[in-house]
């Protein structure tokens, strides 16, 4: 079976094994890891293995800290503003960054910079930055519409703040452009309950003095990163990911893999007159690949097909419908092959149509 699900997402077989493998006993400790104190050497060791190697897969420069957090990256659309304290700039791309920018409007000035909501999301939109932004915030792959920014935004000295949930670790990203990058790990990375927050450090002691301690990077980076009982367990699955990553070549393989799998699906899609995306080509997202006939009996019946093929979790987002196919790292080339396969034989019955 191939699963094609947009979040909680397949996980490589292999780490799934490792974790079936060490559940009762925690490398070698008699104590599995969903019993171990937070605080204990065993876990440390990993929580320090797990950020050391993040950083080296993704090239983070030493002036940015790593946490994981809890709260997901719903969680950080309140952390940013708290602790960035605006005025700011939103780029409304699509759902995600459109709900960012909706609950930063709780805690100060925001201004949408541009948006191409009125064009149902089918394209990254022009944008216009303020003179006395504090920091923008973009979502760089939008995971609802399948829409990707092909080139980081320009913000001078104004630190970029981004979204990465669909994205990280698939892709390369110069760390050093941004000022906060943010991911829930269960899409390319782990599992739900943990986030990913890279922080660069001069942007710490700004927050808002309502911010919550559990979201005041200020605080967590006093605190060692630990401020409270984090998932544990999920820190540990992604600490494995990681490992996985590293073994399979790191981000450089993950991109050229990422490129192959969605030019597979993609050419497929153009090839069959039944399909259209629903992102503009030049837009098109590498990692969410969202597409439809146009006619909800025939989608059904497409999603039927792919299932007995054992291609699931492709049914589309609520607000969108029709089909949405999730190609994150986990997913090898044999299921976008299968994928692109079960889409070029695809005919439809002739009186649904
Ligand atoms: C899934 C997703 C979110 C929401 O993440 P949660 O962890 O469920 O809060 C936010 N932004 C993007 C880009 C996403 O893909």
């Amino acid at each position: 079976m191939f699963n094609f699900s947009p979040g909680p997402s397949m996980l490589p077989p292999a780490v799934l094994q490792t974790i079936r493998h060490e559940l009762l006993s925690f490398r070698g400790s008699g104590l599995s890891i969903l019993e171990m104190s937070h605080r204990s050497d065993s876990f440390s060791e990993m929580l320090e293995e797990a950020q050391a190697d993040l950083r080296t897969l993704m090239d983070i420069p030493s002036q940015y800290l790593i946490f994981f957090m809890q709260g997901g990256a719903t969680a950080q659309f309140s952390a940013i503003p708290m602790n960035l304290n605006p005025p700011a700039d939103y780029i409304d791309s699509g759902l995600f960054a459109h709900l960012a920018f909706t609950e930063a409007q709780k805690y100060g000035r925001v201004v949408c910079a541009g948006s191409s909501r009125a064009a149902r999301y089918t394209h990254i939109p022009e944008y216009t930055l303020s003179p006395d932004a504090r920091y923008v915030h973009a979502t760089l792959n939008n995971t609802v519409y399948g829409t990707r920014f092909s080139r980081l935004p320009e913000t001078g000295s104004v630190p970029l703040v981004a979204d990465l949930s669909s994205c990280i670790l698939s892709e390369p990203f110069d760390v050093s452009r941004f000022g906060v990058i943010y991911a829930g790990a269960q899409k390319n990375a782990g599992i739900a309950g943990v986030t990913i927050t890279i922080v660069r450090k001069d942007l710490l002691g700004h927050a808002l003095p309502i911010t919550p301690s559990v979201l005041d990077y200020t605080r967590l980076y006093e605190a060692g990163g630990l401020l409270h009982t984090p998932n544990c367990f999920g820190v540990y699955v992604c600490s494995l990911i990681f490992k996985w990553l590293l073994a399979q070549g790191g981000i450089p393989a993950m991109d050229a893999l990422s490129r192959e799998r969605s030019g597979l699906v993609y050419e497929a899609l153009d090839d069959n007159p039944l399909f259209k995306t629903h992102a503009d080509k030049r837009d098109r997202s590498r990692v969410n690949i969202v597409f439809t006939t146009g006619s909800p009996a025939l989608d059904e019946q497409f999603i039927q097909e792919a299932q007995r093929r054992g291609l699931v979790g492709l049914r589309g987002h609520r607000v969108l419908g029709g089909m949405r196919a999730s190609l994150y790292n986990a997913m090898p080339l044999d299921g976008a092959k299968a994928l692109a396969e079960c889409i070029r034989s695809f005919k439809g019955d002739a009186a649904i149509e």
